[in-house]
């Protein structure tokens, strides 16, 4: 986050969004259920979901182009809900840019500043200053048409922080461009945000994306909030089947109980306790890079799950390789490798039987919702 002085002084003017029981229904259908948010003041919160989750409706509502059936939008101490969109003072980056085509780059930027009414020196100024911090300095007399996706993406969101929104609000911004250029704007972003410390709510459906840019992730799915932490801590303790599919790779393995209701697989304890969720199912993940290969000498059970299969695929993708492991003849768990080691992991062969550790601190147990 912002440390020195001058970007500090610019965060303190950044305000929280408060959102309770915001409902919104198209027919039948709930395209927002009921949703609670507490976006923080300065933070770099995404909203991570499938198509169709409800990401840009919660977006709009933020911004006021939507109006829910249900509940309430407070930026700060101040409620929204009927506030029109102009007044809300909110930056806005659309997936489609929607930038002006007969414009300049620099009329563009101006945009949001003549709106507003300011005067002509001023405007030359904060448009300079924003076409800087885009590194766009140097164009802003062209026409849209002579600009490339990177550049058009950086005239919108020079357009939609000029006028120094408090809020910053972003919707798939970056998935119109390639890999390459997304994974550079990505840092980009980041940057930017620690640089002018406005709140910023950034739509995407890219698990990557969200992991690598948030400050917290808010899950979305159905119209339902899933889980809302840290990228840290949706990776390592997701709260449901849904995250832990969504959000990296894993294996979901079906977990029974012992006579004193603690959650096992196969003869193994996977739990020291019975889950507080006593009645429920349950579910172990098996993230692929947490699992290893054990060697001939036994682990200790005490800190070690163990799964004795047989190689079904092995597969060399440079810098890693996978294997997929057929466990009980039901089970297929895939295992991540690096391959900067030529130790027996990277020999393989499909047929070969063999164990797989987990360290008991890598075990991750949900309740199975299904
Ligand atoms: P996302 O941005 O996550 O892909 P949306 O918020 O656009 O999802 O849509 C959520 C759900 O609401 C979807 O099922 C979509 O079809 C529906 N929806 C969105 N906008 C409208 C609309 N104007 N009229 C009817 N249904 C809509
Ligand atoms: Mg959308």
């Amino acid at each position: 986050m912002a440390n020195d002085s001058n970007q500090s002084a610019q965060a303190s003017t950044a305000l929280p969004i408060h959102i309770q029981g915001l409902t919104k229904r198209y027919g039948q259908m709930y395209a927002l259920d009921s949703v609670d948010l507490e976006i923080r003041s300065g933070e770099f919160l995404t909203l991570l979901g499938p198509s169709g989750s409800g990401k840009t409706t919660l977006l709009m509502a933020i911004a006021g182009f939507n109006r829910p059936d249900a509940g309430s939008i407070r930026f700060g101490d101040t409620e929204m809900i009927l506030t029109p969109p102009h007044k809300r003072d909110v930056g806005m980056v659309f997936q489609s840019y929607a930038l002006f085509p007969h414009m300049s780059v620099a009329e563009n930027v101006a945009f949001p500043l003549k709106l507003r009414k300011i005067g002509a020196a001023e405007c030359a100024e904060r448009v300079a200053e924003a076409l800087a911090t885009v590194q766009l300095s140097e164009f802003g007399e062209r026409g849209i048409d002579q600009l490339s996706g990177g550049q058009r993406q950086r005239v919108a969101l020079a357009r939609a922080f000029v006028f120094g929104p408090r809020i910053l609000l972003m919707d798939e911004p970056l998935s119109a461009l390639d890999k390459k250029l997304r994974e550079h704007m990505q840092i980009e972003l980041k940057h930017l945000h620690e640089k002018l410390g406005v709140t910023t709510v950034y739509v995407t459906h890219d698990q990557r994306e969200a992991l690598t840019m948030s400050d917290r992730i808010a899950v979305i799915n159905d119209g339902r909030l899933a889980q809302v932490d840290t990228p840290h801590a949706i990776y390592n303790h997701p709260a449901n089947a849904f995250v832990a599919d969504f959000i990296g790779e894993s294996t979901m393995l079906p977990l029974s109980r012992d006579s004193v209701g603690r959650l096992t697989f196969g003869d193994q304890a996977v739990t020291a306790e019975a889950p507080a969720d006593a009645a429920a199912d349950h579910l172990l993940v098996v993230r692929p890079e947490r699992l290893f290969v054990l060697g001939a000498e036994a682990a200790d059970p005490e800190k070690t799950i163990r799964f004795d299969g047989t190689v079904r695929e092995f597969v060399f993708q440079g810098e890693t390789a996978f294997a997929l492991v057929v466990v009980d003849d039901r089970y297929e768990l895939s295992v991540r490798f690096s391959t900067d080691s030529a130790s027996s992991q990277n020999e393989l062969q499909p047929g070969d039987r063999v164990s797989l550790g987990l360290h008991r601190e890598d075990l991750i147990t949900i309740p199975d919702s299904a």
